[in-house]
């Protein structure tokens, strides 16, 4: 199948309201999970890495696994950057081939930098064909060097109209109540919120921090117009758990144990989003 975009993906989506998972990946193997997940329950999916992931996959060998994986699958796969920072990583991803990427600057603390630098990645993306996803708020719970998580600023409704006209995002990361990573406490989603944001802008909406919420959480949220849910720690979990599960399995065997418990979780999620039986 041809290589889809996730721009291409998620109008669909957004159209029939139903969710689109969206899957970090390192290596062969976590791809091969995702993208089987995907093709076992006919679903469109999004694969892709984060800035944080690098050192664990460099973009010169891994997104053209990626990509090779994506044109082979039965399936709409759209490769995509999550989290990115830095301008030179963000280049560099636009030369690797990703049919689009997210910057967020919503870490900076003035409001106006964040609309300055992700109108200016958007710019160049734009004039590459490649779409952007922005963050306006902040999800948090994400780690800096030190350790310490970034704290949560909810999405203000009123102010995601301007932020997506002065920076021209294609996708709108929200910040509505979840969180990265594990959480230590039951989340309480604002989905109030969310509908009014999703009455305030067209473009396709995404949840960040899906890993850990309740099948109510990811119906209300798709319900109240997400189209892309991202989820890692859910995944990566289940990995973990195949592998401690057989001390006695040598390195090969673990791989395929971690990959088939992957493909478990991903297919979980994926029948959970509404997108199986979509692609
Ligand atoms: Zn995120």
């Amino acid at each position: 199948m041809a290589l889809y975009t996730m721009k291409e993906i998620l109008k669909d989506a957004q159209a029939k309201h139903y969710g689109v998972g969206y899957f970090n990946a390192v290596n062969m193997e976590m791809t091969r999970a995702y993208i089987a997940a995907a093709e076992a329950c006919q679903s469109p999916i999004i694969i892709g890495t984060a800035e944080a992931l690098l050192p664990y996959g460099a973009f010169e060998w891994l997104i053209p696994m990626m990509l090779e994986q994506a044109r082979r699958a039965k399936v709409p796969v759209a490769v995509h950057l999550d989290h990115t920072y830095r301008f030179e990583v963000l280049m560099q991803a636009l030369r690797a081939g990703f049919g689009s990427v997210m910057y967020d600057g919503s870490r900076l603390p003035d409001h106006r930098d964040n609309v300055r630098a992700s109108a200016e990645i958007v710019k160049i993306a734009h004039a590459m064909g490649v779409g952007v996803e922005c963050e306006l708020g902040s999800v948090g719970g994400l780690s800096d060097e030190s350790g310490k998580a970034d704290a949560v600023i909810y999405t203000e409704p009123k102010d995601a109209l301007a932020f997506v006209e002065q920076t021209g995002a294609d996708f709108l990361a929200v910040s509505i109540g979840t969180q990265h990573g594990v959480y230590r406490a039951t989340p309480k989603l604002d989905i109030p919120r969310l509908r009014a944001i999703r009455g305030a802008v067209d473009v396709p909406l995404v949840l960040h921090g899906g890993s850990g919420l309740s099948d109510d959480d990811f119906h209300n949220t798709i319900a109240g117009g997400i189209s892309k849910i991202n989820v890692y720690t859910d995944v990566i979990l289940a990995a973990k758990r195949a592998v401690l599960n057989h001390p006695e399995a040598d390195y090969v065997d673990l791989n395929r144990f971690a990959e088939d418990a992957m493909r478990k979780a991903t297919l979980k999620k994926l029948r959970l989003f509404g997108s199986a039986g979509m692609a």
